[in-house]
């Protein structure tokens, strides 16, 4: 069985069908990455599973367990955790604390057994332990809003991480990096791939044939076809709406 699917999911904008019978899969351990044209309802489909946006139709399950009536938090809390495309973090705290917060909120009344002082230092060992996993150690004590957009997005990915998510979200991870900070990123993500599946929607081809065990072609709302990055590579169609050769 797999990890997580959506199946049928159906989201209308007015008379735009923004995605049109959804279905998709995401076994353990994949990295599954969505790609598509522009307005091809990436982000739509995103939204509907981490429940910002309601859908009209279809179910989402994760593990077994149905979250299609849950809110977003609620979704979090059952292991499925998104990185914005537009950052989320809060600009005039320090990277330190915008991490403490994040895994404050994981850790929830986990640290009741223990002292204050011992609750307070377990934290921040959590919070300095994502932030070396994530190139972040150097810049703890620096405000957010201060960061190059590259480390914002580092940032914005290890804030979702603190969730200890069995499924993260990733809409545009690489968006706006230059070819460092991508390739950094893209390291970054590959290291990811133990600990927790991902669901990647992005533009940089590249990054997608390297990272990608499975790849979904999503146009005008449908699944157009899935398949791994060969399979995508010799598809004809594909080539001719998204790869323009
Ligand atoms: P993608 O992420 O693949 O570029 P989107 O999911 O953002 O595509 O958009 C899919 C379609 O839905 C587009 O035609 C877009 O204009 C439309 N759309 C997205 N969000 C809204 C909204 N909140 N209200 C109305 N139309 C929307
Ligand atoms: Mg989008």
């Amino acid at each position: 069985m797999s990890l997580f699917r959506a199946e049928g999911l159906v989201k209308r904008f007015g008379g735009l069908l923004a995605t049109d019978h959804v279905s998709l899969a995401v076994e353990a351990g994949e990295i599954h990455a969505l790609i598509g044209p522009n307005g091809a309802g990436k982000s739509t489909l995103v939204n509907l599973i981490s429940g910002l946006l309601p859908a009209d139709a279809g179910r989402i399950v994760l593990d077994g367990v149905e979250l299609t009536a849950l809110t977003p938090h609620a979704r979090t809390r059952a292991g499925l955790a998104r990185c914005f495309q537009i950052s989320s973090v809060f600009r005039n705290d320090s990277v330190r604390d915008n991490l403490l917060l994040a895994v404050q909120a994981q850790a929830g009344s986990s640290f009741r057994c223990l002292s204050r002082r011992d609750a307070e230092h377990a934290l921040q060992e959590r919070a300095e332990a994502l932030a070396q996993r994530t190139g972040l150690a150097e810049v703890l004590e620096r405000n957010a809003g201060t960061l190059a957009h590259g480390l914002q997005k580092r940032l914005d990915l290890a804030l979702a991480l603190a969730a200890r998510p069995r499924l993260l979200l990733l809409d545009e991870p690489m968006a706006g990096m230059g070819p460092e900070d991508s390739q950094q990123m893209v390291a970054l993500i590959r290291g990811l791939a133990g600990e927790t599946a991902i669901l990647l929607i992005e533009h940089d081809m590249d990054a997608v044939f390297q990272l990608a065990d499975r790849i979904s072609v999503l146009v005008y709302g449908k699944v157009l076809t899935s398949g791994d990055a060969a399979h995508i590579k010799g598809h004809a169609e594909v080539q001719a709406v998204y790869l323009g050769t």
